[in-house]
């Protein structure tokens, strides 16, 4: 009996090596404590929240380059838009990255991750610590596609990225029909991404319960006690970020009251809370600059359109926190600072290319930890807890825009021009 014990044993043992060596993924699926294969309802409950995980994946890349060329060939060209733009810009620039070094700061200060034990991030191979020489001509490498079909195939964002930007770029230089026509099809495209992820999104929910369910299956409840942490550093850097950096942007740059501003925004911040949704916030966000916050229609018809889409602090922000937590917990790896800097640059593309809508910050996250050489399969576990964590950042998100209003309007009512012309129309 004994004997043949331990042969079934060990014919387990060999058909589990086997499988595993086959298809590594499988073995999350094997508990070493009991020495046997997890139960069917855990296994489910994985398998449900990889098709989510999948589908998000899936619509990544046609989601980023319709989006970055529908939103840059949009924008025209004209001198006094020139000036506009290029303001717009630095705020958007600068503000994002005060939210990333914020985000930085706040996890490296609570450490999240340390300890924390994530399922389906296995170990990995420390990447060898790079001089900044180095990080730069990785990122020059990253960024510029010798082949972009190459680049698409393997998912390369930030190639896909720099080469939709140009693509954009030099579409309003080409002008004339070509650009017509380049515009409506990067427009309708873009359409059907976007429908497409929002249906996708729609089965959010299932997501996030398959995911919570095997966290909690195979990590018991110590799994939220480690996301509170992590919730908490996120928290605190939005918190931070819009009650102290953007109230003093607003009161030393655009000479306004923050806390007036603040509650003249009121109708947008809490819709945008409540939905999570930067794009579906945007027709309340423009009402409330314009009747509330008086800021000319020329600005918030510009500055908030664009906003929506490219100005993300809070999702910028959260991508930099989220990152570093997995970081943290994936053992084996430990992101010197050069690596932060790479996570900043890639968090800010993230957040550029992240679309307005609910859970978007998520599917752009794969840019950043493709970066520092992270497995996707680690942001599993960060979506049991997304949902709140968007309606946070979103609020930060349609605020920042919102305070870029009052700082573009205060330098452009002191300028000449029609007061009058609409730039963009300001359409949700
Ligand atoms: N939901 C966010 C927004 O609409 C984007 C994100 O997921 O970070 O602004």
């Amino acid at each position: 009996e004994q004997e043949g014990k331990q042969a079934i044993s060990s014919i387990k043992a060999a058909s589990r090596d086997t499988l595993i060596k086959e298809h590594p993924a499988w073995v999350s699926f094997y508990d070493e404590q009991s020495q046997d294969w997890r139960h069917i309802l855990v296994l489910g409950a994985k398998a449900l929240g990889d098709i989510f995980l999948s589908l998000l994946k899936m619509v990544t890349i046609p989601l980023i380059v319709t989006s970055l060329i529908s939103g840059i060939t949009g924008l025209g060209s004209s001198s006094q838009f020139g000036r506009m733009f290029g303001r717009t810009l630095l705020y958007y620039l600068c503000t994002s990255v005060l939210a990333i070094t914020t985000g930085l700061i706040m996890v490296n200060l609570i450490q999240p991750g340390v300890g924390a034990i994530l399922p389906g991030g296995g170990e990995i191979v420390a990447g060898e610590n790079e001089s900044l020489a180095g990080v730069f001509l990785g990122l020059v490498d990253k960024l510029i596609p010798t082949n972009i079909v190459e680049a698409l195939a393997n998912a390369d964002f930030l190639s896909i990225i720099f080469f939709s930007i140009l693509f954009g770029i030099f579409t309003i230089y080409a002008g004339g029909k070509t650009a017509e026509f380049i515009t409506k099809m990067a427009n309708s495209g873009f359409e059907v991404m976007m429908r497409m992820t929002m249906g996708i999104i729609h089965l959010a929910p299932l997501g996030v319960l398959a995911f919570m369910y095997y966290a909690t299956a195979t990590q018991g409840l110590d799994i939220f006690i480690t996301l509170s942490w992590y919730m908490l550093a996120v928290f605190m850097a939005l918190l931070f970020h819009a009650a102290v950096v953007l109230p003093l942007i607003l009161k030393f740059v655009a000479k306004t009251s923050p806390l007036a501003f603040a509650k003249a925004m009121s109708p947008a911040l809490m819709t945008a809370f409540s939905t999570a949704s930067s794009n579906a916030t945007l027709p309340l966000t423009i009402t409330s600059v314009e009747q509330r916050g008086k800021v000319s229609n020329k600005v918030s018809s510009f500055v908030l359109p664009l906003g929506a889409t490219i100005n993300m602090d809070g999702t910028a922000l959260y991508e930099a926190v989220a990152v570093l937590f997995i970081a943290q917990a994936t053992p084996g790896i430990d992101l010197i600072i050069m690596d932060q800097i790479l996570v900043a640059v890639t968090a800010l593309l993230a957040s550029v290319g992240a679309a307005g809508i609910p859970h978007a910050g998520l599917v752009m996250m794969a840019i950043v930890l493709q970066a520092v050489g992270l497995p996707l399969e680690a942001q599993g576990i960060i979506i049991a807890v997304d949902r709140v964590l968007d309606m946070c950042r979103t609020t930060v998100n349609v605020w920042s825009d919102s305070c870029g209003c009052a700082v573009i309007d205060r330098f452009e009512s002191g300028t000449t021009g029609s007061t009058d012309e609409v730039l963009i129309a300001g359409e949700g």
